[in-house]
This record gives structure tokens, sequence and C-alpha cells, in this order.
């Protein structure tokens, strides 16, 4: 007997591996090359919708009855008025949907030659991640660039796919191109099915490693947080950080890559602590994590303990923030949050 969820595992790296090489070629093409000024998200609205189509075209190719729960929809990419946008979209997804990727690639996805989209499919294959969520059933999660002002700035940024079944997430793959596999080799994927492990794949998606978190001492741990403080309270975790009597600095990144460095041991703790905005997080940007942080034997949990729930919508609606951990360390960092946090501060 085969196990379960083979089909879905390959065709997710597939899917993450042919966006990631979408996402690389945008910003070569756009980033690296093109004058940006300061706040022009353009190659990123590009990259986005373009690796959202290609995603949810192989998904729907594979498991036409799956529903998915997608970051983008293309009600604004079917204006007139954004025809030149839409031709550039439309020409990216085809390159990434038609061109030979080697392993690990099944053709019977309905990808390769003589299979590129029209831009109709393409936008009803952005759109169809327009489910609402829900606790039963079958959803697939796409966030196609998680992380986009890393993005922007040549440093991390993350493609991520997740399948959800009855709330419980069973498939996860954050592909990170700019994440260091080893020494020589930029680009690591991060796989994970439930079960059955994490592991770490290079770009190509072979050199399977399993990967697993250590057990560290507060002397050796650190953080891994956002760098952006308007998502995760930098000043919260300095607190929490001074009661642990950790002394690492923080590591500072954008994106789920975050969950693969902490699963593969390069950091101790995700620390993301509200904002106190009420800010409600999506599950695109936390189920692919969750089961890798699990199945490196780690726990995941929000601010105050609670399992994150995946069955309420296209939110983790009363979760609030985040922290994952190893098995060891995590009970100790949530008393550490209780007494950072004042009473009145608490959610
Ligand atoms: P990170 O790179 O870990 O900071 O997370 C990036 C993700 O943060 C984005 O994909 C957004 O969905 C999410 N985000 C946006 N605003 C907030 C907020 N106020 N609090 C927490 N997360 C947010
Ligand atoms: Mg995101």
């Amino acid at each position: 007997m085969s196990l379960p969820y083979l089909t879905e595992r390959q065709l997710a790296i597939s899917a993450v591996r042919r966006a990631c090489v979408l996402t690389s070629s945008v910003f070569n093409k756009l980033v690296k090359n093109e004058t940006l000024t300061k706040d022009d998200k353009s190659p990123v609205t590009v990259g986005d919708y373009a690796a959202q189509g290609v995603i949810s075209t192989m998904i729907h190719n594979a498991f036409p009855d799956d529903l998915i729960v997608g970051e983008e929809d293309a009600t604004d990419l079917r204006l007139d008025s954004v025809a030149d946008l839409r031709r550039r979209i439309v020409e990216l997804a085809n390159e990434a949907i038609v061109g030979p990727l080697g392993v690990g690639d099944v053709k019977e996805w309905g990808i390769g030659p003589g299979q590129a989209l029209s831009p109709e499919a393409l936008m009803d294959a952005i759109d169809r991640g327009n489910y609402q969520g829900g606790r039963t059933g079958r959803m697939w999660t796409i966030d196609p660039i998680d992380g986009t002002k890393g993005f922007l700035r040549g440093e991390q940024y993350a493609v991520c796919l997740s399948l959800i079944v009855d709330s419980q997430v069973q498939v996860g793959v954050i592909g990170c191109p700019n994440l260091p596999f080893n020494t020589d080799t930029k680009g690591s994927i991060f796989v994970a099915v439930r079960g059955q492990g994490a592991e770490q794949l290079n770009i190509e998606g072979s050199q399977p490693t399993p990967i697993s978190m250590p057990i560290l001492a507060p002397s050796e741990l650190n953080f891994l947080e956002s760098v952006e403080a308007a998502h995760a309270s930098h000043s919260t975790n300095d607190k929490i950080s001074s009661i642990l009597g950790i002394t690492r600095p923080p590591i500072r990144m954008d994106s789920q890559a975050k969950y693969g460095c902490l699963a593969r041991g390069d950091g101790g703790v995700y620390m993301r602590m509200p904002t106190g905005t009420g800010y409600k997080e999506k599950i695109w940007d936390h189920a692919p994590g969750a089961v890798l942080v699990e199945e490196a034997g780690g726990v995941i949990t929000d601010s105050r303990g609670l399992p994150l729930d995946f069955g309420l919508g296209r939110t983790l609606g009363e979760n609030f923030g985040v922290i994952a951990a190893s098995k060891a360390s995590h009970a100790k960092v949530l008393e550490a949050v209780q007494k950072a946090i004042a009473p009145e501060e608490k959610l």
C-alpha cells in the first residue's frame, strides 16, 4: 500500500517549484532590472497572480473536486484598463506551465508543452482560490508570494502551499528560493506530510534530507521574528527574551521561511506576538508552517497556548499571534509570555 497523500505531496512540490521558478524570474526581470519607486508593488502583483494561477491550475488538474483558499482573486485583473498587466501575467504563467522541470514532474497533471492557458482560463484558475474555508472536506491554501517586502528587497520570501483535510493540515510545502540549502547552494524547499516527518529538498526538488528540531538550552535559543514590526511585536519579544534569559539576538526574516529555519534548527523559537490591532491571521500564512513544525518535532499554538484552528474560514479567527518551538521549549516560552504581558494586554 502506498503512503497516504503521496500524490498530493508530489503535486505540491512540483507546483511550488514551478511557482519558485516563476517568482525568481519575475525578480530578475522586474525588480533587478527596473527602477522601482519605493512603493511600486507591480512585480509583486504580477508574480502573485501568475504564481497562484499556476498552482491552482495544477491542483485543479490533479484533484478537480478540491477547494482552494488562495490569497489573490482576479476581479481587478479582468478590467479592460489592465490589459497590459494581464498580458504579462498570462505570459509568465505560461512560461512556468509549459517549461520542463525535471525531477518529480508529472505530465498527467496537464502541465507541459502544448498546455498553455488562455487569459480566461488563467483568471478562472486564480479565482478558484476564493473558497471561504470551513471545518470539513479537503481544501488547499495558496500563498503565492509570502513576505512581499522580503521579495522586493531580494531577501527571504516563500511560495506556500498546504492541503487541509477536515481542519487538519496534512501536507505542507514551503519553497524559499533565496534561503541557503547548504553552504554552496541557494534555495530550499520544506516538505511535511502528517505522520511522515519533515524534510528539506534543494530548489531542484532533489537531495531530500530529513529535518527535526534540536533540543536547545535557553543560552542556545534565539527568536525567529518578522522583519516588519507591524506584523509581530518586537518589543514584546524583547521582554519575553529577557525573561527567558536569551542572550542571542533575534533572527529577523520575512515570510514562512522562518518556519523552515525553525524546523531545521536554525533558530529556537518562532515568535509572532500580536501588535494589539486585533489582526486576524490568515490560514495560508500558517498552515504549511504548522504541519512542518509538528512533523519536525515541535509544538505550535497561538500566543495564549491555544491550538491553531484551520477550520474557521479564511482566517484563524480567535487565535492571536503564534508561538512555535520544540516540545522541550514551548511550555517555558508560553510561561514567559504570560509573565511578559500585562493583564490588560492579555487577549
Ligand atoms: P511576515 O513576513 O512573517 O512578517 O508575515 C507576512 C504576512 O503577514 C503577510 O503575508 C500578511 O498576510 C501578514 N500580515 C499583514 N498584516 C499583518 C498584521 N498586522 N499582523 C500580523 N500579520 C500581518
Ligand atoms: Mg503571506
